[in-house]
């Protein structure tokens, strides 16, 4: 595809979360008139927020990985992530506790994690570390730009010497197994494995391509924005807005005008209809397909990721302890069956405590502390959970997990806020997960959902549903990836090929 008269002409965005954000900015860098239509009252989407009592709270994600890609959507603005935002490093990333006591903390800098993998698993260990880091530096670079930052237009278009070097590294076993060459300890494996869940597959059968997750969350670095994770789509929102991007928020689109094969125009439940010489869409996948009058052709079909469970919890101020920590329980394989396969919830749970006070305390009212505990849970489809009334007492039951195995976080606890499946299901995510597609090998890269819809010329798709597939970067690239379809030419390392030149 490709703007046919050029860049005089109207894009419309539907939806202002990260993946229609970076669209939008990537376009309008390219001198495109765009305008981003939202049902909600501002931008984010799953990046959400909730004010209660005081409290300044995320909904979504609180892990916030390769901010460069933020700065990459600014720059096709002439704007920047040091102009808009301020981001405090997490040193550590990550606290890992274990239902034995021990803990480790998850550091980028190699030489201090390296120091940190001996005092808790001896110098093998660290060595093991360092030849591990080494190699998802490396599946980092063979796969970022090359498979996940770049457009495909069928799977025979990914045979290339670099998928050549990655079967040669081994990408294409499993994760666990990679993992388990470098590092002995079980503990110490969760903490380079435990990503798999976020890609929806058990490490034990997950491929190690996915691995690349894990440097993401270990070595790259993890960030958090003063004023909470809103302030990321503030500030992509406002250096739109600054470089003409129009935004409606608060308007549902409805349907599409089409002819032939061609979208014209988008209708909102305001009753406006907005021309359109092409658009780009980031709603859920069934939404998309009704708005495109579209019936997926996959012959199997598509499985969601598991969902989650979050609770929020004012609680007393504790001055040290960490931003994230993960609480391991002593199970491990039989957690990711129970939330994947057997549809129930974690009898023995592992936990994602954030502490967003840690490092910006006007979160919370003074004295106080804000608590944002994730359970991951079965999604609607494979869940036999009866939220209604089994959730009261499994929010109870996480928070007594997080007070037993943290006991200096969680005082004087009160409940501000909770989501399960059934209120994800709520907002309109497909099986009751926000997570979209699980990341199986069927549902990835050249087999998941693709950005273009076959039989319509100047439609586009974004967001977790479609390539590169779910999280905070992957949804800033699937704007940019839909812009290029757009605009015919790669914003970012060379020539992309236009579908209809
Ligand atoms: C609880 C939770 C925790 C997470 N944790 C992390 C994490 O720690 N790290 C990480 O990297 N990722 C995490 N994620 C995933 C990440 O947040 C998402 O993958 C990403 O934000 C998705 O962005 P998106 O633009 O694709 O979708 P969305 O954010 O859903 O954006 C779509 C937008 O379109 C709007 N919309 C939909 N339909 C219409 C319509 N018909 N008309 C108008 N507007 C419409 C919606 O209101 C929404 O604003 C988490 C997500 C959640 C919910």
């Amino acid at each position: 595809m490709k703007l046919r008269r050029g860049i005089d002409e109207h894009v419309v965005v539907v939806g202002a979360g990260l993946a229609g954000l970076s669209a939008a900015l990537h376009l309008a860098g390219r001198g495109v008139r765009v305008t981003v239509i939202e049902r909600g009252e501002h931008p984010g989407g799953r990046m959400g927020r909730a004010d209660i009592n005081g409290y300044r709270l995320d909904t979504g994600p609180t892990v916030l990985t390769m901010p460069e890609l933020i700065d990459e959507a600014l720059a096709a603005v002439g704007d920047s992530v040091a102009q808009r935002l301020t981001l405090i490093p997490g040193a550590p990333a990550y606290r890992a506790s274990f239902a034995d006591g021990r803990h480790i903390d998850v550091f980028s800098d190699a030489d201090a994690m390296a120091r940190e993998v001996e005092r808790f698993a001896g110098p093998g260990e660290a060595a093991g570390y360092r030849r591990l880091r080494e190699w998802l530096t490396k599946l980092y670079e063979l796969e970022f730009d090359g498979f996940i930052g770049s457009n495909f237009d069928s799977p025979l278009s990914l045979v290339t010497p670099g998928l050549a070097r990655l079967v040669a590294m081994g990408a294409f076993r499993r994760w666990d197994n990679v993992v388990r060459k470098f590092i002995a300890d079980e503990q110490l494996r969760r903490v380079f494995t435990f990503q798999a869940l976020y890609a929806g597959v058990p490490p034990q059968r997950a491929l190690a391509v996915y691995a690349v997750i894990a440097f993401m969350d270990t070595i790259s670095g993890v960030y958090f924005p003063v004023g909470g994770m809103r302030a990321v789509p503030d500030a992509m929102a406002a250096a739109a807005e600054n470089a003409g991007v129009q935004f409606v928020y608060g308007a549902t689109v409805t349907a599409l005008d089409r002819q032939g094969s061609s979208v014209t125009a988008v209708r909102t439940s305001a009753g406006e209809r907005i021309a359109a010489d092409a658009v780009v869409l980031t709603t859920e996948l069934p939404d998309t397909y009704r708005l495109l009058g579209r019936t997926p052709r996959r012959l199997i079909p598509v499985r969601a990721a598991p969902s989650a469970v979050v609770a929020h919890i004012g609680c007393r101020a504790v001055p040290d302890s960490a931003h994230h920590t993960i609480v391991f329980g002593e199970a491990w394989e039989q957690t990711f069956r129970e939330i994947i396969d057997d549809g129930r919830t974690m009898s023995d749970p592992s936990l994602l405590v954030t502490r967003p006070t840690a490092s910006d305390p006007s979160l919370a009212p003074p004295g106080r502390d804000l608590l944002y505990v994730l359970a991951p849970a079965p999604n609607t489809d494979v869940g036999v959970i009866d939220w209604a009334t089994a959730g009261t007492g499994y929010v109870e039951g996480m928070l007594a997990a997080v007070t037993a195995r943290l006991p200096e976080v969680g005082l004087d606890p009160e409940i501000l806020h909770v989501v399960d499946p059934s209120d994800w299901a709520r907002q309109g995510m497909a099986a009751g997960t926000p997570f979209a597609l699980a990341h199986t090998f069927s549902q990835t890269g050249p087999f998941r959902p693709a950005n273009t819809v076959r039989g319509i010329d100047n439609a586009v798709l974004a967001g977790s549903s479609t390539v590169p597939g779910v999280g905070v970067p992957t949804a800033i690239i699937s704007g940019r990836l839909a812009a290029e379809r757009i605009i015919g030419t790669r914003v970012h390392g060379g020539e992309a090929k236009a579908v209809r030149p």
